[in-house]
């Protein structure tokens, strides 16, 4: 038997020092923080005196380092123009993949380190996904592929429509079959689909068991879109992983959210997308039925907190001008809106949003044996929440990126 040795000439190592750092979890900053990356891996957090010999020595004064920010539910097939829909349709699939690519390289520059894509044409963030991993400007990526949807449901322009329990059990196969990391289905109707409508159901709750308990089989978790009281209900009862929205939309307002359906939220430990953050942009706005019921869905987000419901970031991002690729950076203050510490507000965006993804022992935190996923931001963001939006720096993997 012989023994092939291989030499590696030892890649330098770059210590990053900063004025301060929040690792995820915590609820203050530690001060003077020296960061150690070997690669593509942080391999030590130490004091300020404390620079390995021989290191790349970046200095970062007065700026704050994070965890790369972590955004659950993102579009990239939309671009997040005034008609992303419209766009979309005009692009084949090679424009529409050159899209995607330049949405989640915009994403990174913004701090967005992972993100969840639950929603594409055709599986195209799979091609994505696999470029990602190679491509050191392109975050981590999870993907759900086309969301399960009626024929003629919404966002039935991605995929092919799926009905009745035989119907939706063959696409939570095929989705599985090609590779996604996780089901998406429309419970419900949702804002974007002409002639849908979020406060009516899609699915039954026999259709929902049959895809939960698909999904399942095939061990993958799933969520669902879901806008009305009543595929909230339905959604929760077929023992969902995840809801994306949970708005409780009624034709004209926002349900109260039922006591059972909290308790059940609780006890299930179920992930609650919740769609925050919203970029002020000039001449673009929320639509008038979001503005309308806004008071009482910040009221029903208050109440998840409170009831130690399990929030992450759902931006939505891509589908329509106020939800850029980096809108995350503003869901950071709309958490604190709805209740949550600055602190609390970095950990749903930041560790706890990774966990929900299944990526807590790599992502979401800056400890030793994470990803150097790291975002630098002028000034402290437990004190000032614009600091978020003064990004001197991200590193992706190790890497950091050009922000033009
Ligand atoms: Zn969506």
């Amino acid at each position: 038997m012989t023994t092939t040795t291989t030499t590696t000439e030892r890649r330098r190592l770059t210590a990053i020092r900063a004025a301060w750092l929040f690792d995820g979890v915590s609820d203050a900053l530690a001060p003077n923080p020296t960061v150690v990356l070997d690669g593509t891996t942080i391999v030590a957090v130490h004091g300020p005196d404390e620079v390995p010999d021989g290191a790349d020595v970046i200095d970062l004064a007065g700026a704050t380092l994070l965890p790369g920010l972590v955004d659950g539910h993102v579009h990239t097939v939309f671009d997040a123009s005034a008609d992303p829909v419209a766009r979309l349709a005009e692009r084949d699939d090679a424009a529409a993949f050159a899209a995607m690519t330049a949405f989640a390289r915009a994403a990174a520059r913004g701090g967005v380190t992972t993100m969840r894509d639950l929603g594409d044409r055709d599986y195209l963030s799979l091609g994505l996904r696999a470029a990602a991993a190679a491509d050191p400007g392109l975050p981590h990526l999870l993907v759900a592929g086309p969301p399960i949807t009626t024929p003629g449901g919404h966002c039935h322009f991605l995929g092919e429509g799926a009905a009745g329990v035989a119907g939706v059990r063959a696409a939570v196969r095929e989705r599985a079959e090609r590779g996604v990391d996780i089901i998406k289905i429309m419970a419900s109707g949702g804002n974007m689909t002409p002639g849908s409508r979020p406060e009516v159901p899609q699915y039954g709750p026999e259709e929902l068991r049959a895809a939960v308990d698909e999904a399942h089989r095939l061990g993958l978790r799933i969520t669902a879109h879901a806008h009305s009281t009543q595929s909230i209900v339905d959604a929760l009862a077929a023992g969902i992983d995840g809801f994306e929205h949970l708005s409780f939309m009624t034709a004209d307002g926002i349900d109260p959210i039922p006591d059972d359906v909290l308790t059940g939220l609780v006890a299930r430990a179920v992930t609650v997308g919740l769609t925050l953050g919203f970029k002020p942009v000039p001449g673009a706005a929320p639509p008038p039925g979001i503005v309308a019921r806004r008071p009482a869905l910040m009221a029903n987000g208050r109440r998840l907190i409170e009831s130690g419901v399990h929030v992450i970031p759902g931006t939505d991002a891509g589908i329509a001008p106020i939800k850029p690729p980096d809108v995350i950076r503003w869901a950071f203050g709309q958490f604190q809106e709805i209740g949550l510490t600055a602190a609390q507000a970095l950990h749903v965006c930041t560790a706890r949003a990774a966990a929900a993804l299944g990526l807590g022992d790599r992502k979401g935190r800056l400890v030793p044996g994470y990803d150097a996923d790291i975002l630098a931001v002028d000034g402290n963001p437990l004190t000032d929440t614009e600091a978020l939006h003064r990004i001197r720096t991200v590193y992706l993997r190790g890497t950091a990126l050009a922000l033009a």
